[in-house]
């Protein structure tokens, strides 16, 4: 089949390719050499609390490449999770995304940073160590980072999760269930888990408007995590209803469209001053623009 062939082709190009950029120095930038294979770039969307204000933000890697553009993490990923490159990219992703918080702290700028962890990470002997080295490297404080699991990696070994979760708690670093009611996990394993944070599904916002069964199951699941200590972040959040909603229903914190798309890092201070569609801003901010 022609086509089978044209895409496997295609993926074995990207996968040398981004082993490629990989090898380059955890995929820092590099000159534009000819045949270069792009290099990975971390975005940040932020997250704000329920006045508004910005208390963080989503770091979300992509990767530039020389012939594709911009390319998405879902065309990539999974191509590196299959091909046990992912240790490189949550290498690349925290040290970068940690970089650019130490940069906004110097500018006065205090925000936790969110970084995605794929189903092996939590497993891996190296995650706690390089976490401690690089929180030490950018002078980090261990509560502004956050480390995003989904239900799939928590579920695939739950053991492991519980006590790498535990390890990192230790430290202070914050364990947020990503994506959560998307899964089919039982209720059970978040008694054991010692996570901090739950990000309900963008799923959950799509529907939450119009549908009255989508709130209650909402309302009722910001009950549950509150009373297991869990901050509750709302994800997809892209208009000002479903801010108002995710708000009413109890969630702490939101994140969206509405609130800013990722932007790359050098964008991140200035949609501070300048301002979103859903953010109140403090005095020595620019007024919303109308
Ligand atoms: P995620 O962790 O659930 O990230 C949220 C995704 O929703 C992001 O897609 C974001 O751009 C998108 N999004 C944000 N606000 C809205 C909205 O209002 N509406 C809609 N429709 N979408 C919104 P993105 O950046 O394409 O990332 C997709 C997924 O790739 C992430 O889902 C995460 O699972 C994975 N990913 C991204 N970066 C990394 C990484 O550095 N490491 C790992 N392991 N996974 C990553
Ligand atoms: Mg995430
Ligand atoms: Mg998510
Ligand atoms: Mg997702």
């Amino acid at each position: 089949d022609p086509v089978l062939d044209a895409a496997a082709a295609e993926a074995s190009l990207l996968l040398a390719e981004l082993r490629r950029v990989l090898a380059t120095a955890g995929g820092e930038p590099r000159d534009a050499a000819p045949g270069a294979a792009g290099h990975l770039v971390v975005h940040h969307q932020i997250q704000v609390d329920g006045t508004g204000r910005p208390v963080g933000t989503e770091a979300l890697v992509r990767w530039a490449h020389p012939r594709h553009g911009l390319v998405a993490p879902d065309r990539f990923l999974p191509l590196a999770e299959r091909h046990g490159l992912m240790e490189g990219v949550t290498e690349t992703v925290l040290r970068r995304s940690l970089a650019d918080g130490a940069r906004w702290r110097a500018q006065g700028q205090r925000l936790r940073t969110s970084v995605n962890l794929s189903t092996g990470c939590l497993s891996h002997p190296r995650l706690v160590p390089l976490v401690d080295e690089v929180l030490a490297a950018t002078g980090t404080p261990p509560e502004d980072l956050v480390l995003e699991i989904t239900e799939t990696s928590v579920m695939a070994d739950p053991e492991t999760a519980v006590a790498t979760t535990g390890l990192l708690r230790e430290r202070g670093v914050g364990v947020s269930i990503d994506d959560y009611g998307t899964g089919h996990a039982s209720l059970a394993y978040l008694t054991d888990l010692p996570a901090t944070e739950l990000k309900l599904d963008r799923a959950f916002a799509a529907r939450l408007v119009a549908d009255e069964r989508t709130a209650a199951v909402v309302a009722g699941t910001v009950g549950l995590a509150h009373r297991l200590g869990l901050r509750v972040v709302a994800e997809g959040v892209e208009d000002a209803p479903t801010w108002e909603k995710v708000r009413a229903l109890g969630c702490d914190e939101s994140q969206g469209w509405f609130h800013g798309r990722p932007v790359p890092a050098d964008e991140v201070l200035a949609l501070l001053v300048a301002g979103g569609p859903g953010r109140v801003l403090d005095g020595s901010a620019a007024p919303l623009p109308q």
